[in-house]
């Protein structure tokens, strides 16, 4: 088992982010492939670490004072043998194929776990939106789409959003997909609801993060009702996680974006997430401001320097880190655990380093690792590919409960893989699993291909 990592590791040493994602699923298959020898000679886990495709391309722009840029576009195609290829579009200056590559491994895995048919993908861009104008951003999504469009289509790759691209960024791009493929199809989701979108697909991952951690309270017979909840991030899937724990009477008391975080000890309530929601989806402002408007909260910026984040050393119930990879380290972990935390439930994709996981597992903290908890997102992605390809609109309630059930789902497959395996209440190590054999069986049928 330690000759696959060291093999990803020969063959692509800079891919850290990758790197880290094959270990975690590498160490909890290990008991499948003794299990089944049959894997191993079929080459199975050096197979599912190659990509079976990647796109790298040049995207040209200009900016609105008629400079030109030339920013760098991917699409990773990892692993079709359950469906089309999957995953969501990032745009963010620190994006690179080893991160792309880490986060189409955990998508392959992840829509395993949903119940629908969809391979693992992800793409993206090192192009920054922030601070661009609509202008500009809708020049760069066209080039970005100008070469894009000739590789995806609505039985072949489906992408969605992901940081730095929401419901403006999948507009341009799907205008200039239409225009290109002359064609009307459900070729990205994520779409906004009067061309072909879902209802409930812009809250579904943060959503579906709630319902999986309401699972998993459930299994300790607890609930979410007046848990104070640290939350990270203040974007797409933050924001959502806040709005389904305001409504399960829990008390959300942070967030964050990369400049900072917000404190607020009385919990952010109805009115202050509205405010907060159009100050980062329609101003397009800091969460800096929020404590301006708000004084009882505390804003505390964020130092490059430090060894860990304060946001996670306050006293709570349970944590939703919902921002990046990484974001909670070592010393994080611990001081969530010394500060009474007792589940943590990621939103974010690998947002926990290998020994803050350990130090959650040592701890006996219910922990659902990203690629089973935040799976809601892709989940509705699914549906709105089935309402796209039956040219119909289910109705919010019809969609939220399909992504309930779906999270119940999941959260039953952790466990029950889990406990098959010997590691009874690790929902790490039964996402993997579980994930690891439906997609395996899957490539074993289709043969060498
Ligand atoms: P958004 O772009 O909407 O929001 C991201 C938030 O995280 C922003 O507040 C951003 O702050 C902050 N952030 C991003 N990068 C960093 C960084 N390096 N350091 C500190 N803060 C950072 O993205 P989403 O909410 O869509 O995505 C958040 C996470 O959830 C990601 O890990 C993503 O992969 C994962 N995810 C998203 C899904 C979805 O449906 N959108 C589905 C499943 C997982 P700033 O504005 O300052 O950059």
């Amino acid at each position: 088992m330690t000759d696959i990592l060291q093999l990803v590791k020969a063959k692509d040493p800079n891919e850290r982010e990758f790197h880290q994602a094959v270990m975690e699923v590498v160490e909890s298959i290990k008991p499948v492939m003794d299990r089944n020898p049959e894997y191993r000679s079929a080459k199975v886990l050096e197979r599912l670490v190659e990509p079976e495709r990647v796109i790298m391309f040049r995207v040209v722009w200009m900016d609105d004072q008629g400079r030109v840029h030339v920013n760098r576009g991917f699409r990773v195609e990892m692993n079709s043998a359950i469906g089309p290829y999957k995953g969501g579009l990032r745009f963010h200056p620190s994006v690179n194929l080893g991160i792309l590559k880490f986060l189409a491994f955990e998508q392959v895995f992840k829509n395993a776990l949903t119940t629908l048919p969809m391979g693992g993908g992800k793409g993206g861009s090192d192009f920054d939106p922030k601070g661009k104008s609509d202008t500009e951003v809708m020049r760069f999504c066209q080039a970005f789409m100008a070469e894009l469009f000739r590789h995806i289509g609505p039985n072949t790759d489906v992408p969605a959003g992901d940081i730095g691209v929401g419901a403006r960024e999948i507009g341009f791009l799907f205008g200039m997909y239409k225009k290109l493929a002359n064609e009307f199809t459900g070729v990205l989701t994520g779409k906004s609801l009067n061309w072909g979108g879902s209802l409930i697909r812009p809250e579904a991952t943060g959503y579906g993060s709630v319902y999986f951690a309401a699972e998993m309270l459930a299994t300790a017979n607890q609930s979410l009702e007046a848990k104070t909840c640290l939350v990270s991030g203040a974007g797409n899937v933050a924001q959502y996680t806040m709005e389904k724990l305001i409504e399960m009477g829990a008390k959300p008391v942070t967030f964050s974006d990369s400049s900072g975080y917000i404190y607020d000890e009385k919990g952010v309530d109805r009115d202050k997430l509205d405010y907060l929601m159009e100050l980062k989806n329609i101003k397009r402002g800091r969460v800096k401001e929020y404590a301006e408007k708000y004084p009882e909260a505390v804003y505390t910026p964020a130092d490059p320097n430090a060894d860990h984040n304060p946001l996670w050393d306050h006293k709570a119930d349970c944590a939703f880190p919902s921002a990046t990879q990484n974001e909670i380290n070592a010393k994080d972990a611990q001081n969530l655990v010394n500060n009474g935390v007792q589940l943590v439930c990621e939103g974010a994709n690998m947002p926990t380093v290998p020994d803050g996981i350990e130090i959650f597992t040592e701890n006996k903290i219910l922990y659902g690792p990203g690629k089973a908890a935040n799976a809601g997102g892709v989940s509705v992605s699914g549906l709105e590919m089935t309402q796209n390809s039956m040219r119909l609109s289910w109705t919010r309630q019809e969609v939220d409960n399909r992504l309930k059930m779906i999270m119940h789902s999941i959260h039953k497959t952790c466990l029950e893989a889990a406990e098959q395996y010997g590691h009874p209440g690790n929902y790490m190590v039964g996402a993997n699993i579980a994930g690891f054999i439906k997609v395996v069986n899957a490539m074993l049928d289709q043969g060498l291909v």
